[in-house]
């Protein structure tokens, strides 16, 4: 039997590792774009769409197109009820400073924190979204879109920030479905395995598996 390769077409380091423990299961060889010899000096593509549908496409189009691989690319965020859906497609450079990814989380969540100060606690509803599409080369060799997932996990935008796992929003998002075990904990309390059972990628990345079967 041939093994399937798929190119992981993120440079985000915490994507891939997710993905990669969400997509064990799968089967399938998983490269991410540091392991491609030349792809770390490839431009990152313009996600300039409105929609995470539309950005994860050109994601997945692009590293499709550049690799002449299957590739799939996964674009995400945090939709805030209280401020009609923000920051949204926006949610890496909300806050809109250098630095790190770690800094520029802290600068994220600090941010979203002080526009919902005055948020009572039964508005800052919220959820992280994914998307993720699924692109590469058709029976006739030209490149095109093979599959599109998305999933949400739900919550609420804590006060003050708790826990040290994950990444980005992950300390500031407060799971609160009282049927969940796990209800009243960040998503960074959460261990991985914890995390992917719930959430926005491991629900998108699972959804995908039957399309990644049927890859050649
Ligand atoms: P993207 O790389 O343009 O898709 O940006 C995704 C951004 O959304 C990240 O930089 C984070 O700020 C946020 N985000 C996406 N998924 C998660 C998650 O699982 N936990 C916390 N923040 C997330």
């Amino acid at each position: 039997m041939t093994t399937r390769h798929l190119l992981l077409a993120t440079s985000n380091p915490h994507k891939v590792e997710e993905l990669r423990e969400i997509l064990a299961p799968s089967g399938v060889h998983l490269r991410a774009l540091s392991d491609l010899p030349g792809a770390a000096n490839w431009p990152e593509p313009i996600e300039d769409a409105d929609t995470f549908e539309a950005n994860a496409q050109i994601k997945a189009l692009y590293y499709a197109n550049r690799s002449g691989m299957v590739c799939l690319a996964d674009d995400s965020g945090l939709a805030v009820d209280a401020l009609d859906g923000a920051p949204g497609v926006h949610s890496a450079r909300y806050a809109n400073v250098g630095g790190d990814r770690a800094a520029r989380d802290e600068a994220n969540n600090a941010k979203l924190l002080e526009a919902l100060r005055d948020v009572p606690d039964a508005q800052r509803t919220a959820r992280f979204v994914c998307a993720m599409c699924l692109a590469g080369p058709s029976e006739t060799g030209d490149i095109k879109v093979l599959a599109h997932t998305r999933g949400a996990f739900e919550g609420l935008i804590v006060h003050t920030p708790r826990g040290s796992n994950g990444f980005g929003y992950d300390p500031v998002l407060e799971l609160n479905d009282p049927n969940d075990t796990c209800c009243g904990m960040t998503s960074a309390e959460l261990t991985s395995a914890q995390k992917h059972e719930r959430s926005h990628r491991g629900k998108t990345a699972r959804a995908m598996i039957p399309a990644l079967g049927a890859m050649v």
